[in-house]
């Protein structure tokens, strides 16, 4: 079983080097009514249904380093008044998360598209003073056992996510929590009792079919 915690250290060694960090794909897309994105490799979990896998797990093979001020020049370049970082796990590298979210002007929203796992009470202090700052945090389970089947990591990282939202709370920080409806029944998604959830849907890839199936993910709607 994954530590994610264990996983991140590893990993931050290879996407991130003298103040610049790995991406992978610059893009204008649709999402959230349109947005400007960058997509960051490497991530600290092992999701079965991870679209971006092929990528975000190997980082040695894809990507080039930028600095902050290089990515939210791109940002900036495309025009929209939302930017995101998506593809990996944005807050792998934290010194650079912060560098770069202070560079996005303030009448950018920047979204923080994340696990939630890294994210402990110091830092969500920190990123409590950027005030054009949102986060989704994409939950992994409903619980410990649907959390350790998805995402390959111990089923007690589970609460870390849950923790992260109360922080986000806490000091304030708009966000949103968000499921991927097709892999937990009604009941389950209502029992985890967090309010305005997202839902997402899954990308049924051939790949991603596979991958569930091998670890006994049940689709149960599509
Ligand atoms: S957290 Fe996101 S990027 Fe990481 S493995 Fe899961 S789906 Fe992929």
């Amino acid at each position: 079983m994954i530590n994610p915690f264990n996983l991140a250290k590893a990993i931050e060694k290879e996407v991130c080097r003298n103040g610049s960090k790995k991406f992978y794909r610059f893009r204008k897309t649709r999402f959230y009514g349109g947005c400007a994105t960058a997509d960051c490799l490497g991530c600290n979990l092992r999701c079965a249904y991870c679209w971006a896998q092929k990528k975000v797990w190997n980082p040695a093979r894809y990507g080039e380093f930028y600095t902050p001020d290089a990515v939210s020049e791109k940002l900036d370049r495309m025009n929209f008044s939302l930017v995101r970082i998506s593809g990996g796990e944005p807050t792998l590298c934290k010194k650079y998360l912060r560098e770069l979210v202070s560079l996005i002007p303030e009448d950018k929203l920047f979204i923080l598209e994340t696990n939630g796992i890294l994210l402990d009470e110091n830092f969500v202090r920190e990123l409590s003073k950027f005030k054009n700052l949102y986060v989704r945090v994409s939950l992994k389970g409903v619980d410990e056992r649907t959390f350790e089947k998805i995402t390959g990591a111990e089923g007690k990282f589970f609460y870390n996510q849950i923790n992260t939202l109360d922080l986000l709370k806490k000091y304030d920080i708009k966000h949103r929590a968000a499921i991927l409806i097709n892999l937990f029944t009604e009941s389950q998604i209502n029992n985890l009792g967090i309010p305005n959830l997202e839902y997402e849907t899954l990308i049924d890839y051939p790949f991603v079919q596979k991958n569930l199936k091998k670890r006994g993910i049940e689709v149960m709607r599509v």
